[in-house]
C-alpha cells in the first residue's frame, strides 16, 4: 500500500510502529477529522525505550499516528527504502496549535513546571489570541489531583491536547486516559519549555548535521545516560541489514 498525505504506511523500526507520510500536518488534520487519537513522535531514544518498557511500547503500538521525530528514526526507516522527512514534533505541535486558534479548535495544555505553565499561557495569549484555551494545568501535580484533572479534560471536550510530561510518562498517561475519545492527544516532551522562553532549541546548523542530540546534551548534561541508548540504536539497525 502507497503512503498518502492523509492515510500514513505503517511500518516498523526495531520492531517499533511509526507511520510514513509526506505530510505530518495533513496526517494529523486527516486524523482529527476521523476519530481523533494519540500521535507519538518517536525518536532513537525513545524507540530503545520503547523496547525495554512494555507500557511505553503499547502506548506507542496503539497510537494512531506516530511520526519520524529524529534524525535517527528517519536514517533507519531510509534503509528500509522510505524517504521521509525529518518531522519536529515541536513544529508540528506549533502548526497545530496555530491551526486550533484560527479554527476555533479547543485546546488543553497539561505540563511542564508552574512557572513554564504561566508564562507559556501569558505568551499565548499575545501571539495566539484566538487560542481558545479550555484547560491549561502545570505536570507537579500531586497524585490525588490527576483523577480531577482528567475529568476535567475529558469533560471539556479538547480538540487538540497538548501533554509535556516526558517520556515516558506523557505517552502511557495519554494512552490510559479513560473514555479518551475525539480530539488530537499528543506528547510534546520539553516543547514548552521552549515557548515560554525557558529553553533553546538546537540551531537549524546543527539540526542540518544531525547533532541536535548534541546541542541537548550541552545545555542538560545529565541527560547522558539516556543518550548511552544512541549508539546502541545506531549498532541494533545496522545488525538488522
Ligand atoms: N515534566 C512534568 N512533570 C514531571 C516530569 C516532567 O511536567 O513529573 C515536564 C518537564 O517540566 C518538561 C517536560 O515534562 O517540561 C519533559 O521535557 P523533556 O525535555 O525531559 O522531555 P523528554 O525528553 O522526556 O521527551
Amino acid at each position: 500500500m502507497a503512503s498518502t498525505a492523509t492515510e500514513p504506511l505503517r511500518t516498523r523500526v526495531l520492531g517499533v510502529p511509526v507511520s510514513v507520510c509526506p505530510d505530518v500536518f495533513a496526517a494529523a488534520l486527516a486524523l482529527r477529522q476521523r476519530s481523533g487519537g494519540q500521535i507519538v513522535t518517536l525518536n532513537a531514544e525513545m524507540t530503545m525505550a520503547a523496547k525495554a518498557d512494555p507500557a511505553l511500547g503499547a502506548a506507542i503500538a496503539a497510537a494512531s499516528l506516530v511520526i519520524p521525530d529524529g534524525a535517527g528514526v528517519v536514517w533507519a526507516l531510509g534503509r528500509q527504502g522510505y524517504r521521509v522527512r525529518r518531522s519536529p514534533g515541536i513544529e508540528l505541535a506549533r502548526d497545530l496549535l496555530t491551526h486550533a486558534a484560527s479554527h476555533g479548535w479547543r485546546v488543553a495544555l497539561v505540563g511542564a513546571s508552574p512557572e513554564v505553565m504561566e508564562q507559556l499561557t501569558a505568551r499565548l495569549r499575545q501571539e495566539l489570541p484566538g487560542l481558545k484555551l479550555v484547560l491549561h494545568a502545570h505536570g507537579y501535580q500531586p497524585a490525588e489531583a490527576w483523577p480531577g484533572l482528567e475529568q476535567q479534560l475529558l469533560a471539556a471536550r479538547p480538540d487538540l491536547v497538548l501533554a509535556a510530561l516526558g517520556v515516558p510518562r506523557q505517552e502511557t498517561w495519554i494512552q490510559q486516559l479513560p473514555g479518551r475519545s475525539g480530539g488530537l492527544w499528543m506528547g510534546v516532551g520539553g516543547s514548552f519549555d521552549v515557548w515560554a522562553g525557558v529553553k533553546k532549541r538546537a540551531p537549524a546548523w546543527m539540526g542540518a548535521l544531525q547533532i541536535e542530540w548534541l546541542y541537548r546534551l550541552i545545555q542538560e548534561p545529565s541527560r547522558w545516560r539516556r543518550m548511552l541508548s544512541l549508539p546502541k540504536f545506531a549498532w541494533e539497525v545496522l545488525r538488522q541489514g
